[in-house]
């Protein structure tokens, strides 16, 4: 594993079927630029980025310590700790830039992940719950785990990023969730993986990382290597509060079939690219399905940005149109809508959100 090792020098990948090997491959350059220019385009295009749901107050939870207690650390990583028992959803602190993301190779940052880690106060982790293999889910999970005594959980791809930086995925440090998901318990958490779906893809780069993880990979590694894989949402009960988080806005219908929650963390990236069809579809099998009292949109902001440099909104979507639609369905359901800045800690207990406190990183 180790740090990160940064390539400045543009690297062309050598599989066969991407296009801009097909580029090469026809001598047309002109093509190759083309596609080059689209791809920075449609990732670095500064979008009208005035916009950020942080700077609204009615969206901010009331300060508050004590209880069970869950911290945003950005994308849709999250640590979960009842005081014993320490939980990790995703492994996402490196945020590489986007000329390395792009056009280099990309790994876990050692010192930004124990940065995170000493900011956060966390030297044992129980386990890492990985929703989806992509990068901006699964790229420090491996390196945390190996940090904090961490189990990995998730897809079979995700078992091939632990492989890749392991060298086996039976040493005991990761578990392979079947396709048909997992129930698990840890201390008095209740940890289901259901089964669910990707968002739809809205850009070039998002073409790139669909499909499996098919060997063990190797990191550094170009971005398009991290395929999505499986996606499953998660269902994480515990005396003190239930919640759902999904690291994507898709879903399968019934996937939370018969289970409550008192929380949806709710991925919102893309949400408002998607048809109306698709966002009801998504709204109707996460949120309505488990009635949540409280919904807060993750997967915002751009994770290209270091958590340092604080939270911005993704430029490449439309976060103040998603934000709208999430506050206008759960509005008419009666729920209240909130968001979270980095390292904020959301409190509860007895299945109610106290309030919220925030640590500096
Ligand atoms: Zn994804």
């Amino acid at each position: 594993m180790g740090g990160v090792r940064p390539r400045h020098n543009l690297v062309l990948p050598s599989s066969t079927t991407l296009p801009y090997h097909k580029a090469m491959k026809n001598n047309t350059v002109g093509n190759l630029h083309r596609w080059l220019a689209l791809v920075l385009i449609s990732v670095m295009i500064p979008a009208c980025a005035h916009y950020n749901p942080l700077e609204d107050v009615s969206l901010r939870l009331p300060h508050h310590t004590g209880g069970l207690k869950v911290t945003f650390v950005g994308n849709s990583t999250f640590l979960i700790s009842d005081g014993k028992t320490h939980l990790m959803v995703d492994g996402f602190v490196s945020r590489p830039g986007p000329p390395q993301t792009l056009f280099g190779r990309i790994g876990p940052d050692s010192r930004e992940i124990q940065r995170v880690l000493d900011a956060l106060g966390v030297r044992k982790l129980d386990a890492i719950l990985v929703g989806h293999a992509h990068h901006d889910h699964a790229l420090d999970a491996t390196s945390m785990a190996k940090t904090t005594g961490a189990v990995v959980i998730g897809s079979d791809s995700v078992g091939y990023i632990y492989e890749g930086a392991v060298g086996s995925r039976n040493d005991g440090g990761f578990i392979e969730v079947p396709h048909d998901g997992l129930t698990q318990r840890w201390g008095a958490f209740t940890i289901r993986f259901a089964p669910s779906d990707h968002v739809s893809s809205h850009l070039l780069p998002q073409t790139l990382v669909e499909g499996c993880i098919k060997a063990p990979l190797k990191m550094p590694a170009h971005f398009w290597r991290f395929k999505c894989g499986q996606v499953f949402a998660l269902h994480i009960t515990h005396p003190d509060g239930s919640f759902v988080v999904t690291t994507t806005a898709g879903a399968k219908a019934g996937q939370f079939k018969g289970l409550k929650a008192d929380v949806v963390f709710l991925g919102v990236g893309f949400l408002s690219k998607e048809c109306s069809a698709k966002q009801d579809h998504y709204w109707k099998h996460t949120v309505q399905s488990v009635d949540p009292r409280t919904v807060i949109p993750i997967h915002w902001d751009d994770f290209s940005r270091k958590l340092h440099r604080g939270l911005k909104p993704l430029p490449t979507d439309d976060l103040e149109a998603a934000i709208n639609l999430v506050r206008t369905k759960a509005e008419a359901e009666r729920r209240v809508v909130r968001v979270m800045d980095c390292l904020e800690t959301l409190w509860m207990r007895k299945g109610k959100v106290i309030g919220s406190s925030r640590d500096p990183l």
